[in-house]
């Protein structure tokens, strides 16, 4: 039983998908009509981790700081994953804060935290190691979760596989289920967070076989509604924990929304080489690829079908994490001359192809505002090639926007481009080009302004929330 609040935290569950599929999402539609269809706006960037840590801690991602951009103007351009532990959370949590209030909390699989600790409840965490925790240990033989359905890799798959894939993400969307449900029936708490990760996971890699507008939309096939069906997998549970606990609020939400990644692409790196803010290396101001870039295009459309085809074996992709090899593919420090070079795109969009990013300064730039001041008024003014349109729906001077202490992570310059078009790093003779190549990998993409946000027996007054927002909606609503 769960006395106070019940959150169900839907990784990357989209306003716009659940509109799509409105009659098919009774639970779902139901609560958001009653709410008066309230926005909620992710961090930016969009992306999960930085989310939920804002969520957790109400701290907006310059706050906390787990977010990590890799400086492609670095010199030794290493490629390293973002390492942070256990001690990033613990104790700042909404569930620590809830429990030195004296509130029992339970906690299933919260996305980030590798081992977990003890806390006044139970808390389950995500395979780490291979291994997945329960808090108390005493409470293992009650749950016994099964790590190797929720195992965390990441892959590309092929799609001879598919079906498998497919199958996978339910099977572990049943297991996330599953142990939601023992710790509804078996436990008497205050407070209960549970974490599901199949939505986003499978809007990922199955968006372009459920969306007939996408440009390589395959015609009618067999995976047409694996998305709807996976909301209504979770709309049945949300229904389903309703009638559970009758009486009980119950707060759903999502860390970004979903749609499809950008599959044209507007070459950020060659305006900037335009408005005389970056140079070329070795070259006066010619945009002809030379024979080692023609050689890297061709390794990278080759890379693409090559995967799309066969998928990446497991081993290919830890190898390509460790190493900068994949990374290089796609943007390179040896691109530029560095010394004639004060701003350049930021790796955020620029490796995947996102409509959002980043432009960096070089670090030899004196007066950094009123260079990005500067760029940002000659941005403003680029329209999409034959639309008459703005590129740019969005572009600021990061430091007006986030305030926290580890600003100087982020670019120094943040931007939201019309949604159908992502950053492109390299140089050409076009602006605007038609294909892109991180959408035959991952045809699905994160966006920021449609996460979901819904309550049952809670109040939900405003029209637009932020991410930041969720931690004092949480403490709120316990009482
Ligand atoms: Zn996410």
């Amino acid at each position: 039983m769960v006395n106070k609040l019940i959150i169900l935290g839907i990784d990357g569950m989209d306003l716009d998908v659940v509109l799509r599929y409105r009659e098919d999402l009774p639970n779902l539609t139901g609560m958001l009509e009653k709410n008066g269809m309230p926005h909620l706006r992710s961090v930016f960037p969009a992306d999960t981790t930085p989310a939920w840590s804002t969520i957790y801690t109400g701290l907006d991602p310059t706050g906390h700081g787990i977010i990590n951009f890799v400086n492609v103007g670095a010199k030794e351009n290493a490629y390293k994953p973002f390492e942070f532990d256990d001690s990033a959370f613990k104790g700042k949590t909404f569930w620590d804060h809830l429990n030195e209030k004296g509130y029992s909390c339970g906690v299933i699989l919260p996305m980030n935290i590798k081992e977990g600790w003890d806390i006044n409840g139970v808390m389950i965490t995500r395979p780490y190691e291979g291994r997945m925790r329960v808090h108390p240990q005493s409470r293992r033989e009650l749950y016994q979760p099964k790590e190797k359905l929720l195992s965390t890799e990441p892959k590309y798959t092929s799609e001879k596989s598919l079906p498998a894939l497919r199958d996978e993400f339910f099977a572990k969307a049943e297991e996330e289920t599953r142990l939601t449900r023992l710790m509804m029936e078996h436990e008497n708490l205050d407070v209960l967070f549970a974490y599901f990760s199949t939505t986003d996971g499978i809007q990922h890699d199955f968006w372009r076989h459920c969306d007939p507008d996408h440009p390589q939309y395959p015609g009618r096939n067999e995976y047409e509604n694996v998305i709807r069906d996976m909301y209504i997998y979770m709309d049945n549970f949300i229904g389903e924990v309703a009638q559970k606990q009758r009486g009980t609020p119950i707060l759903v939400l999502s860390d970004h929304g979903h749609g499809a990644r950008p599959v044209r692409v507007a070459r950020i790196n060659e305006l900037l080489k335009r408005g005389g803010y970056l140079a070329p290396k070795g070259s006066s101001g010619s945009s002809k690829p030379s024979g080692k870039k023609k050689f890297k295009k061709f390794l990278k459309n080759t890379c693409v079908g090559f995967v799309k085809k066969v998928g990446l074996p497991k081993w290919a992709m830890k190898l390509a994490r460790k190493f900068p090899v994949w990374k290089s593919l796609f943007a390179s420090s040896n691109d530029f001359d560095w010394n004639n070079t004060r701003a350049y795109l930021s790796d955020l969009s620029a490796m995947k192809n996102y409509s959002y990013g980043g432009i960096r300064l070089n670090d030899t730039v004196e007066d950094k505002d009123a260079l990005a001041d500067e760029i940002i008024e000659y941005l403003k003014g680029i329209e999409i090639e034959g639309e008459g349109r703005p590129l740019f729906e969005w572009i600021v001077r990061t430091n007006t926007f986030y305030h926290g202490q580890y600003l100087n992570k982020y670019p120094e310059i943040i931007y939201q481009m019309d949604e159908h078009w992502g950053g492109e790093w390299e140089l050409g003779e076009k602006i605007f080009e038609q294909s892109g190549h991180m959408h035959a990998m991952s045809p699905g993409g994160h966006r920021w302004r449609t996460a979901v946000i819904a309550g049952k027996n809670l109040e939900l007054n405003r029209k637009n929330y932020e991410m930041t927002d969720i931690y004092s909606v949480i403490m709120e609503n316990v009482k």
